[in-house]
């Protein structure tokens, strides 16, 4: 029988079925350049509200994403608590005067090396990292549907300001991706968090990738069950935020458990398996003790 495509309303029986999100669309709709959030990857249907463009190289959120969407950088300071607050539920210490910068696309390409995905929402700004300012989003507010940002160039200068104050690590700051939603931003800080906390314990360059990709990917996985189980309540102002954000929590859960990813996604399923045989903080002293996984997991 044929079934109507979200997209353009045609009837057809070879529709593509994504079963997350419960959509029926033409196959060429994955390829054709039809709109998709960029947080929950949702394609754009014909009778949806207009997807919120963040002006940042396409990236663009549904309206539902967007309701929940942390901008400003004010508005992340309740989640920065709240990731360190769990960083210390765990006995984890991360130097707290390491700042968080929110950034868009074209500055967190300038962090990355050329042959990381063009996905990445968060990475780590080194002391020994040759680039000496950062573009950071100072200000950003919606208005009617359009977005206003307000940019800042940090400069490494002399003078003691945040990134140059003495600092024992070799972390300058922690970078995220501004625009989406507020679970999708706390899960990149305890993500990058944890390759701080790596750093800090001398383990840089010396871990096997998966084996790293695999426990920072676990802390923000973790971090967002911690989250959704108590904190989101008292983050949002309508039950229907605090649900959406429940169902989206569990939508990235869901992508990341299924990622075939060698790092990101077995490296994951192997982290998940150790730290349910061993305890959590076994598992990483092991790791900075013996730069691998405990054995027979
Ligand atoms: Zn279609
Ligand atoms: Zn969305
Ligand atoms: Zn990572």
């Amino acid at each position: 029988m044929a079934t109507q495509c979200g997209v353009c309303n045609v009837y057809s029986n070879k529709l593509s079925y994504y079963t997350y999100w419960e959509e029926s669309v033409c196959r060429e709709h994955a390829s054709d350049g039809t709109l998709r959030c960029y947080t929950c990857h949702r394609f754009k249907k014909a009778q949806d509200p207009e997807y919120l463009d963040l002006n940042d190289n396409g990236r663009k959120l549904c309206s539902y994403c967007s309701s929940i969407a942390t901008l400003d950088p004010k508005e992340c300071m309740p989640l920065i608590q709240n990731v360190r607050e769990f960083y210390r539920s765990l006995n984890l210490v991360v130097d707290e005067t390491i700042p968080f910068l929110l950034v868009d696309k074209d500055m967190m390409l300038k962090f990355i090396p050329a042959c990381a995905g063009k996905d990445t929402i968060g990475t780590i700004w080194y002391k020994d990292s040759s680039l000496r300012a950062c573009t950071t989003i100072k200000k950003c507010s919606t208005s009617e549907g359009i977005i206003k940002v307000e940019k800042n160039t940090e400069r490494l200068t002399r003078r003691c300001n945040l990134l140059t104050m003495r600092r024992k690590s070799s972390v300058r700051a922690l970078i995220i991706l501004f625009g989406t939603p507020g679970v999708c931003i706390g899960e990149t800080m305890a993500h990058e968090m944890m390759h701080a906390w790596f750093y800090l314990q001398g383990c840089r360059g010396k871990l096997e990738r998966s084996v790293e990709e695999g426990i920072c990917r676990l802390m923000g996985y973790m971090w967002m069950e911690w989250f959704c189980s108590g904190g989101v309540d008292s983050f949002y102002k309508t039950s229907v935020q605090v649900q959406y954000t429940k169902d989206l929590k569990d939508y990235i859960a869901h992508w990341m458990e299924l990622s075939q990813d060698k790092s990101y996604g077995q490296g994951f399923r192997d982290a998940i398996k150790a730290v349910s045989k061993f305890g959590f903080n076994y598992t990483v002293d092991y790791i900075v003790k013996n730069k691998c996984l405990p054995c027979e997991i």
